[in-house]
């Protein structure tokens, strides 16, 4: 049996996983990359993949500090300058423009497939473990040990769970979650709609859930239709014509008849929030830590949130010469981010749920987009109680 040792693994190479392997590395840490499925397949922009993700400014400056942004932008990313929010009819859209908030643009909408290629080949410093497989765990104060199927054994003064959200390593650590399925499921496709997108977000919330249209660089949008089960399944059951003839509807036509459609692809919906982030000699980002509806596309970002945080909070007690992957430092960086994401989870539960109150005006109010509706104080405040008590 071989004993391999490092100064940090991550486990999980997805995108938080990736960019947190990326951000120590770069911090001075030695580090190693465990990813039980194969590297990421090379980026072929001759596909558009169906898997995007509105990212935030913040996600951005934390890619370009990682040097990887510039490659993204260059390959294939949808600045997007707008948001059009509504209820009923479009023409009552409440409107959200870059040049409100003084930017350049809002967002970008990016592939998946891009994101991790582009982190993955930026890996040079890090040793990697593919198609490996975790068999035990044993976590405490002096380090972690992971034990391989494969009889290897890998130990490290700090383990990195970001294996997405079944994680295994959360399970291994014994740490609860705390959440529900919303009995829901996001159907995704790529459309190509008679009218341009005109670099605009369009998004409907409709009684049975919300629907948007992502602008995508070639002109089509990608869609995202959150609906309860049994509509979720009936859609997915259509033929292309009458999905597309049902989805133009959803829309009320805003971008006028939806042309065609790349086949649907649906994940099911669920909030899940880890009761701790950290345990001696591990902790978690990303998705291992908090899953959260898409209606405010902020899954990815606040797993993004997490790896400043973490690559800061380790650098800085090192730099001070304290004991950086002890306990009591990485609770600095759960008590940061718990509450940051807690709010975030609460936020957007809290939009779900008043959706679903049917009041009419304000489902459209509540679809501002989460930056927004955190500047509106009252009804921020409104939300965050109404999640509380429900
Ligand atoms: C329909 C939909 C739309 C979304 N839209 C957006 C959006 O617009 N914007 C946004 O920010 N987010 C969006 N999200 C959320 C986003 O997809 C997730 O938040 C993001 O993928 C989380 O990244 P992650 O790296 O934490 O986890 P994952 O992407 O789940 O990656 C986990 C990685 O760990 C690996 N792994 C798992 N278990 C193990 C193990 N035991 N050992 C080793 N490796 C393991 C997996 O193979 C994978 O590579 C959306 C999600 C859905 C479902």
């Amino acid at each position: 049996m071989s004993t391999l040792q490092h100064q940090i693994i991550v486990v999980g190479g997805g995108p938080v996983g990736a960019a947190a392997a990326l951000a120590l590395s770069q911090q001075g840490f030695e580090v190693a990359l465990l990813e039980r499925g194969s590297a990421p397949p090379a980026y072929d922009p001759a596909g558009y993949d169906l898997r995007v993700y509105a990212l935030a400014p913040h996600s951005a400056r934390l890619l370009d500090g990682l040097g990887v942004w510039p490659e993204v932008l260059a390959r294939r990313a949808s600045p997007y300058g707008a948001m059009r929010v509504w209820e009923r009819g479009p023409e009552h859209a409440l409107r959200f423009d870059c040049a409100d908030t003084g930017r350049a643009e809002l967002g970008w909408i990016v592939e998946h497939s891009l994101v991790v290629d582009r982190l993955w080949a930026k890996l040079d410093g890090v040793v990697r473990y593919e198609r490996a497989a975790i068999e035990s765990a044993v976590f405490g104060e002096a380090g972690t040990i992971l034990r391989l199927s494969d009889g290897r054994e890998l130990r490290a003064p700090l383990v990195v769970a970001a294996d997405g959200a079944e994680s295994q390593l959360r399970g291994l650590a014994g740490i609860d979650t705390v959440g529900w399925g919303y009995a829901q499921r996001a159907i995704v496709c790529h459309v190509r709609t008679q009218q341009p997108h005109r670099a605009t977000a369009w998004q409907r919330f409709l009684s049975s859930g919300p629907l948007a249209f992502l602008p995508l660089a070639d002109g089509r949008c990608s869609i995202v239709w959150s609906a309860e089960e049994a509509l979720a399944q009936e859609l997915l059951a259509l033929d292309d014509a009458a999905f597309l003839a049902r989805l133009g509807e959803a829309l009320e036509h805003a971008l006028g008849e939806v042309l065609d459609a790349t086949p649907r692809i649906s994940f099911p919906l669920r909030l899940l929030h880890a009761q701790d982030y950290v345990r001696p000699g591990l902790v978690l980002v990303g998705d291992a830590a908090h899953a959260i509806h898409p209606l405010a596309g902020q899954g990815v970002n606040l797993g993004f949130a997490d790896v400043q945080e973490l690559a800061r909070t380790l650098a800085v007690s090192r730099d001070a010469g304290r004991d950086w992957a002890g306990l009591r430092n990485l609770q600095r960086y759960a008590r940061a981010r718990k509450a940051a994401n807690l709010e975030m989870l609460t936020l957007t539960d809290g939009l779900y749920r008043a959706f679903r109150l049917r009041v009419p005006g304000l489902k459209a109010v509540l679809g501002l987009g989460m930056e927004a509706v955190g500047r509106l104080g009252p009804l921020k405040a409104w939300l965050a109680r109404q999640a509380a008590n429900a």
